[in-house]
């Protein structure tokens, strides 16, 4: 195409100074026709194939004009939402002093997942995996009176965590980029406001880009309440086990859901006897060579805290662990499942055989197992287990926990209901924060009787890149992405058939501008191409609505209209069909 016309095609720009059209003549939009090898989810591969983003390093993606387009889009709507709620933006450094990080006591928490570094002159560093120290850090020394109080800022900005597994492109990337923002409050009421301001703006934030989202209740470590949510992109492919009341509201990740209505495991107090129980290796082997339910089998299973000391938790047999749970009831220290040379040295016998039965490390079993009356537990010794055990008598329990995962059919914590399960992708996580990083750094407030107080504190994260592959995630199908309105990179995919012919492209130019000057975006496919690979090209980008000129159309003065999402086809005359693309268009944005 010659500049002079191309450089037309380019000079009408939107209020944030972007074109409002591209020609895909000099688009740098890369597609590819092959999935990438590494790629597990659908929209990892359409994000590679749709020229959206190339990775340069395993979890750090190179994001091309297409994405960054979205992204700015995304950005836009986290901005009014927050903006509007008086949040203010600022920019923090990525670069962190690593002192800072002891000081907040998260130098060893945060583990290997925390990038550390050094500059030229020996002094350490992090790259931010996120940014309460720094935030804390300004405002021990800025904010001294509640009168500058309540206070939320927020930036949008690149983080750096080295993630043990990245994987599904910018989904878990290592290197990626978060909207943060946090909140500083005096006192508990004007926090709690704060945090649900929080949480409207991102029901507002993902309810305008068109996703179908879910807002569970999380877990929230050792701070307790029902102080964090999560919002959850729907989708099968999702890493969280979501929970749904089919009677209430109650939503809960797996992870935070509370069985308070369980069952105890009763029955008549029998004797421990010692049975020989030859190849039962895992509880339904046994249940069945027993002639017993797996709920009687009891699970002993040896966790080492983060000060390694042992810990024998017990779980009946028909039941999981949920680890979370167990570090909350043990005052949130980390916890991880004994490696099994750990436990036979702790333990004096092989991992499969440990018993209750005269341990000596301190055991912590689940409410299910508080009044079984016939357990099942190990013996020691292989082949052999003990029956008609009972916790008190036979074994001492030191505290009673909810330890299970919940599972399908389980009570509704809220309401009795019963829960079921949906898999979701978490794209953003609002969180109180009470005091621990106030205190930590010392960030307080003098209040109105002259008593100093520290700051009331909350945290808010959205991932950018993560949310448009959720997106992606949730709406494709086998040809290609399927844009929301709200965060496609473009509205038209415009599309002249026959571009050797002077007038047909006359007219598609025209239609271009029309469409342009109703604030349409419009990314028109003015190559010399096969009209079926434009048309698969157009798929594969997925822009909402595909208006083809051909000489076909022409002859009645018409243009054809595709919707993407619906398929359905609809035959626009040429002069109204700017007028009609955005009335489409501004209705789906509402
Ligand atoms: P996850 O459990 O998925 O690791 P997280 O609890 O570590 O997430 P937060 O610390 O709450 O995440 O971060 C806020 C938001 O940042 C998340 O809701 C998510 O959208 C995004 N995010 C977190 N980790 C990544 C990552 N590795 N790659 C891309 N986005 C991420
Ligand atoms: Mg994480």
């Amino acid at each position: 195409m010659d500049r002079e016309r191309e450089r037309k095609l380019l000079e009408k720009l939107d209020p944030y100074g972007e074109p409002y059209g591209q020609s895909l003549l000099r688009y740098f939009v890369p597609t590819q026709k092959e999935d990438p090898a590494d790629a597990e989810l659908v929209s990892h591969k359409l994000m590679i194939r749709a020229g959206l983003i190339r990775k340069l390093a395993g979890g750090i993606y190179s994001y091309l004009p297409f994405m960054l387009r979205s992204m700015r889009k995304l950005e836009r709507i986290i901005r009014s939402a927050l903006n509007t709620r008086g949040a203010q933006e600022l920019l923090l450094p990525a670069v962190q002093p690593y002192e800072l990080w002891r000081e907040s006591g998260r130098d060893k928490k945060y583990g290997p997942e925390l990038l550390r570094l050094k500059d030229r002159h020996d002094r350490d560093f992090v790259i931010g995996p996120t940014h309460e120290e720094v935030i804390t850090d300004i405002i021990r020394h800025e904010i001294h009176s509640f009168r500058d109080l309540p206070l939320n800022l927020y930036q949008i900005q690149t983080k750096f965590r080295d993630e043990i597994r990245p994987r599904f492109g910018v989904m878990r990337g290592r290197e990626f980029i978060m909207k943060d923002a946090y909140s500083f409050d005096e006192d508990e009421d004007s926090a709690g406001k704060s945090y649900q301001d929080m949480y409207d703006a991102y029901t507002e934030i993902f309810s305008r880009c068109g996703l179908n989202f879910a807002t569970v209740e999380a877990d929230s470590g050792a701070i307790g309440g029902s102080y964090s949510h999560e919002f959850m992109v729907l989708a099968e492919s999702g890493e969280n086990n979501l929970v749904f009341c089919n009677h209430c509201s109650y939503a809960a990740n797996q992870e935070k859901a509370e069985l308070l209505s369980y069952k105890f495991i009763k029955g008549q107090k029998g004797t421990l006897e010692k049975v020989y129980t030859p190849n039962c290796r895992h509880v339904d082997q046994l249940a069945k060579f027993l002639k017993v339910p797996e709920a009687t089998i009891i699970k002993s299973m040896l966790f080492i805290a983060e000060d390694n000391s042992p810990y024998l938790v017990l779980i009946p047999g028909h039941r999981e662990i949920n680890t979370i749970k167990l570090q909350n009831a043990l005052n949130g220290v980390p916890m991880r499942l004994a490696e099994p040379n750990e436990a036979e040295s702790i333990m004096g016998v092989p991992m499969g055989f440990v018993t209750p039965v005269g341990a000596k490390v301190p055991i912590i079993a689940d409410n299910m197992i508080k009044e079984m009356a016939q357990g099942v537990v190990g013996t020691g010794e292989k082949d052999y287990h003990f029956i008609g055990a009972a916790p008190g008598r036979d074994f001492t329990v030191h505290s009673y926990f909810d330890l299970a995962l919940a599972t399908e059919g389980d009570p509704c914590p809220r309401c009795g209901g019963e829960l079921s399960f949906k898999k979701g992708i978490e794209v953003g996580h609002v969180f109180k924060l009470g005091t621990k990083y106030s205190e930590a750094l010392g960030a307080k407030v003098t209040r109105k009787d002259g008593s100093e107080t520290p700051i009331i504190m909350g945290c808010y994260g959205i991932g950018i890149g993560r949310t448009i592959a959720a997106s992606i995630e949730q709406s494709h199908d086998k040809d290609g992405i399927i844009w929301p309105v709200a965060l496609s990179p473009f509205e038209v995919a415009l599309i002249p058939l026959q571009v050797q012919n002077d007038s047909l492209m006359e007219k598609t130019y025209k239609l271009f501008n029309e469409l342009i000057d109703a604030t349409l975006e419009v990314l028109i496919d003015d190559r010399d191409e096969r009209p079926g690979k434009k048309f698969k090209d157009a798929d594969l980008l997925g822009l909402p609505y595909r208006v083809t000129v051909s000489e076909k159309s022409l002859a009645k003065d018409e243009c054809e209209l595709k919707e993407r999402a619906s398929g359905k086809i609809t035959m626009l005359p040429i002069a109204s069909a700017s007028e009609y693309l955005k009335a489409l268009r501004d209705k789906a944005l509402n």
